[in-house]
């Protein structure tokens, strides 16, 4: 790992750089395609499939067959488990509905917003180097929540062609009403233009690798929305001498080892600590059946010593990390100053591990810097608002004149002959009363 002691401001920029591609290395094959699924639907499909994962896939949808026979091949304890995430984001996620807001603006015009699910999206669920399940909950559930009709789910199938049973089994439960076996680019542009197999979607959610994400930032390009760009994980830990080292270097692990592009950076005010969690990584580390895609990711992470908190506050800002964990006797002034990250863990106790599958919060967060303007995914993802308003005959002579005046600064006179229109007529009939 880097060591960095007492960085000076201008260099953090720098040093604070990503492991991650940028489009513009990536988009050439993204649109490559995207232009082939478009114009061969699922033909192109197959051919990334067997390109990218090794396999010839003959039937894209799931059968029911295979989703039910997924619930035998999961445990009773994991499927214990999934309950209790389920649970717990259920009640999170449910208690963020709102209601709706009506105001009388003026007198006679009233206004009210109200939500409405989207009625098509799209989950896609990283399947390359681990089955995120845990990914499964954390969409479909607030997609059902939202009301949400057809969800579809793509993820990358292995090289027998099959999609892991316990990605099968939560994807029933949270009520997914079609999965493919699609992943990476091709999963994207399927649910983007439609193809044979695949009905496209209003909004496509979920993280992936790189060529997931730069395919979801093109998406956008032919009118579909997305989550956000949520990309290889980060985590970013402020420890100080109150933290327990074994904790801190056990979380950065956690997020190392989720790939070679991952990246973990502890910053801290204690020399003493610093040192003490470079030595559990190398320790912990040993041990991992992971080790090899932790020890890449670690490779790209930093161990940072600063002077001050507000000068750790500041670059954490400036970083804006996906998760923070903080563990500080000056925990108060972290969560007061921070501005930019994804999701906040505070204490010894709440490792980033519990908001990635069980304690109810969103795992599907901003990453790479964009936690500065996007946030996780949360219930409003899955919505939309909705504007309404009714103006009464009192209502339209009360504000009537002010958007005439404004209609003709801007030149727009049939905006201001609709208003002029109903005045007039108003007028006529209290002129014959
Ligand atoms: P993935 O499903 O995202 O990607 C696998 C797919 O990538 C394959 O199916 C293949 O089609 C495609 N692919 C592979 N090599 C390619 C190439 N050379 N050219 C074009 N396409 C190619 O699974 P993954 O690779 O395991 O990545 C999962 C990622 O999700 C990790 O980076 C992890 O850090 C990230 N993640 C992020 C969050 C978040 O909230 N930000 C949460 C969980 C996971």
């Amino acid at each position: 790992m880097n060591k960095i002691y007492n960085p000076k401001p201008e260099t953090w920029r720098d040093f604070l750089k990503r492991p991650t591609k940028t489009i513009a290395d990536i988009e050439a094959t993204v649109k490559e395609i995207f232009s082939e699924v478009k114009t061969k639907g699922d033909e192109a499909v197959t051919k990334y499939t067997q390109l990218f994962d090794g396999v010839s896939i003959e039937e894209l949808l799931v059968c029911e067959e295979e989703i039910n026979s997924a619930k035998n091949e999961v445990s009773e304890e994991l499927k214990d488990a999934i309950n209790l995430a389920k649970g717990n984001i259920e009640k999170f996620h449910s208690a963020q509905k709102t209601e709706r807001i009506t105001i009388e603006t003026t007198e006679g015009v009233s206004c009210w917003q109200e939500k409405r699910p989207i009625q098509k999206v799209g989950l896609y669920i990283p399947g390359g180097s681990a089955p995120l399940f845990s990914t499964v909950l954390m969409l479909a559930i607030p997609a059902n929540i939202a009301g949400c009709n057809e969800i579809v789910l793509c993820t990358p199938p292995d090289k027998n062609g099959s999609i892991n049973p316990a990605i099968l089994y939560t994807a029933k439960l949270c009520g997914v009403t079609k999965i493919f076996k699609i992943g990476g680019i091709q999963a994207i542009a399927a649910m983007t233009f439609g193809t044979e197999s695949v009905a496209p979607v209003y909004k496509i959610f979920g993280p992936g690798n790189q060529f997931v994400t730069v395919a979801k930032q093109i998406a956008t390009k032919y009118g579909v929305a997305i989550d956000m760009p949520a990309g290889p994980s980060e985590l970013l830990v402020f420890a100080d001498e109150t933290a327990n080292p074994s904790f801190v270097a056990s979380d950065l692990l956690s997020q190392a080892e989720h790939g070679a592009d991952s990246q973990v950076i502890l910053v801290t005010t204690s020399e003493k600590l610093l040192n003490s969690v470079e030595k559990e990584i190398e320790k912990q580390l040993q041990v991992l059946p992971r080790k090899l895609t932790a020890e890449q990711a670690i490779d790209n992470s930093k161990l940072i010593l600063v002077e001050t908190v507000s000068e750790a506050i500041d670059l954490i800002n400036e970083y804006g990390p996906e998760h923070f964990i903080v563990v500080s006797k000056d925990e108060d002034f972290f969560l007061k100053n921070i501005q930019n990250a994804g999701s906040v863990f505070i204490g010894n106790y709440t490792p980033e591990s519990a908001g990635d599958y069980a304690s109810g919060t969103n795992h599907t967060l901003p990453t790479n810097g964009y936690a500065k303007q996007y946030s996780g995914v949360n219930l409003d993802s899955f919505m939309k608002s909705m504007t309404f308003q009714k103006i009464s005959e009192k209502g339209i002579q009360n504000i009537g004149k002010a958007i005439e005046i404004m209609a003709e600064a801007e030149g727009l006179q049939a905006h201001k002959n609709a208003v002029t229109l109903r005045l007039k007529s108003l007028e006529k009939m209290s002129g014959r009363a």
